[in-house]
């Protein structure tokens, strides 16, 4: 029997073993910096017939060279698709047990090296030390926890019982499953949905996003160590917008996960609804996207609280995360008030790279720096500027937490996503026209309430449309079978990560009555 889920703990770094233990990952991923890799199909690493390369950048500092990968093409993409229809035709009837068992053996290893798998954050993708940790707490939670909802998706399934036959319900794996994460939790959701596919007997085609592949290779190495059959995992590093659709249309790929932008998932979930020649089935999508997530202050809140959360929620990892709060909606009585508060807190945050562990790191890349201050632009003419609204000092892609105030809720900085640290603060006449505000863009992610009336608490739990809400907390950090997590309208298709639907989505169910 296997001990009752629990979440990964985080880990202190005011602890000096544990500060020590991240500067010595840092040193040994920094010395790894430059390093080649390669795609790995059908259980082998190999390099793309393409015979061309891409760059992964530190974003804390352009001029180093994190690593170096294989930029795929389409003949990669099908050699993938081979090796993972093959290896499904046996990798469907393992034992769920033994399935499950390399699951949880990934997540002992992973927990072993945990420094390093953050270690490799900071410098992939700017997150400080905390955030990678998390990310990596994230992994293993998902590891842990899949493992056991496969047994328990195992388990016999209870019918009504009908005289003269004996009725079965189980449950079996889909195919071959195209795996399209984003770059902001590049281990955890990576990890999240290609584990989740391959523990359910599906087999995988993994395509990380660009600006991460690296944590991608590691998380493949892992699990090649723990044993998992060649072909079941499948790596094909390279543009999205080169290989992408041929994996999506393929005729064989049977379901898509896909995390990232709206445009993305909107273009793979009409593309998948197209059949293709040879295609037997309907493709099945998961497509969690995008959010313009709010938090809403109310006038009878604990402000200190609500400020502290609202810094956290808008500026931790640099506003770049999809539960990141980009909306503020202020209520009269408390805005100026309040927004002095938070200007004030905004005001004192420190920038610099990553690995050096500052609060905020840079932004991933040089197009999003540039779209992020284009929206700041656009926000000088929408709203009163408070903070930051520029660069900040370094060789890295660092933007200055940004705020601007008395914005109209049908501005654009109110209604698109910035995915950056640009906070756009609304004001509103009263708890009401807060929750309209808050439902009245195409998104509905997560949101966060800060007020201690329960009347008010509970018409927001009625009102307030979307997946995640908080109630006095921040509106980030969503824990694996604590917080199911996914979103409402434009901001996906609410499949639950880390929640007891989850896998469910990777199956079907098939029903079995036999005549006594
Ligand atoms: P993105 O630009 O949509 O990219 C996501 C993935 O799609 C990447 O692997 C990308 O590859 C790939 N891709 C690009 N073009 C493609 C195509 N034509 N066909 C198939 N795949 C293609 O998003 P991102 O910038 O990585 O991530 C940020 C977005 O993700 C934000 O909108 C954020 O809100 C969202 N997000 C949502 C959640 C959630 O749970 N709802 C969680 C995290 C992030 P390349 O990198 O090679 O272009």
């Amino acid at each position: 029997m296997l001990p009752e889920f629990r979440n990964e703990p985080f880990t202190c770094f005011t602890c000096e073993e544990n500060k020590r233990k991240m500067e010595e990952a840092l040193k040994r991923v920094h010395s790894r910096f430059g390093e080649r890799n390669k795609l790995y199909i059908n259980g082998e690493w190999v390099s793309s017939s393409s015979g061309e390369t891409f760059n992964s950048i530190n974003p804390s500092n352009k001029d180093e060279v994190v690593g170096v990968f294989e930029r795929a093409n389409t003949d990669d993409a099908e050699r993938a698709i081979q090796a993972a229809l093959k290896a499904f035709e046996e990798w469907r009837f393992y034992p769920p047990e033994e399935r499950a068992a390399i699951l949880l053996k990934a997540a002992k290893r992973m927990r072993e090296r945990k420094f390093e798998f953050a270690a490799w954050m900071v410098y992939e993708v700017g997150k400080n030390w905390a955030e990678a940790d998390a990310d990596v707490a994230e992994a293993i939670d998902y590891l842990e926890f899949y493992a056991r909802e496969m047994l328990r998706y195992s388990e016999r399934q209870p019918l009504t019982p009908y005289p003269g036959e004996m009725n079965e319900y189980f449950y079996i794996p889909l195919g071959v499953v195209v795996v399209i994460p984003p770059w902001n939790f590049p281990l955890a959701i990576m990890l999240g949905m290609s584990t989740a596919a391959i523990v359910t007997g599906n087999t995988v085609v993994l395509k990380p996003a660009s600006d991460a592949p690296a944590i991608a290779t590691r998380f493949v190495e892992l699990m090649e160590e723990v044993g998992l059959p060649g072909g079941v995992l499948n790596l094909i590093t390279g543009p999205g917008g080169r290989i992408g659709d041929y994996l999506v249309s393929h005729p064989k790929t049977r379901m898509i996960a896909f995390t990232g932008s709206r445009e993305i998932g909107l273009r793979i979930v009409e593309l998948a609804a197209k059949t293709s020649p040879g295609q037997i089935w309907i493709k099945r999508v998961i497509a969690e996207m995008g959010g313009k997530d709010a938090i809403i202050v109310d006038s009878e809140a604990e402000l200190e609280d609500a400020a502290a959360g609202v810094i956290a929620s808008a500026f931790g990892y640099q506003g770049q995360k999809c539960s990141a709060c980009s909306r503020l909606i202020v209520v009269e009585d408390v805005y100026d008030k309040f927004l002095e508060m938070v200007v004030e807190r905004a005001r004192k945050i420190e920038i610099g790279p990553a690995d050096k562990n500052y609060f905020m790191g840079p932004v991933i890349n040089g197009a999003a720096e540039a779209k992020i201050l284009e929206y700041i632009e656009i926000g000088k003419n929408e709203g009163k500027l408070l903070c930051g609204g520029e660069k900040a000092e370094g060789n890295g892609f660092y933007i200055k937490p940004t705020i601007f105030a008395d914005v109209s809720p049908t501005a654009r900085i109110a209604q698109e996503e910035i995915f950056g640290p640009v906070l756009s603060v609304i004001k509103a006449r009263d708890f009401d026209h807060a929750i309209e505000i808050a439902n009245g863009t195409q998104y509905g992610l997560t949101g966060s309430v800060y007020t201690l009336n329960r009347k008010k608490i509970e018409k927001a739990k009625r009102l307030f449309h979307v997946g995640n809400l908080y109630i006095n907390r921040k509106c980030t950090g969503a824990l694996v079978d604590v917080h199911p997590f996914g979103g409402f309208n434009m901001s996906g298709t609410d499949s639950k990560a880390g929640g007891r639907d989850y896998l469910l989505l990777f199956l079907q169910g098939k029903s079995v009555s036999e005549r006594l």
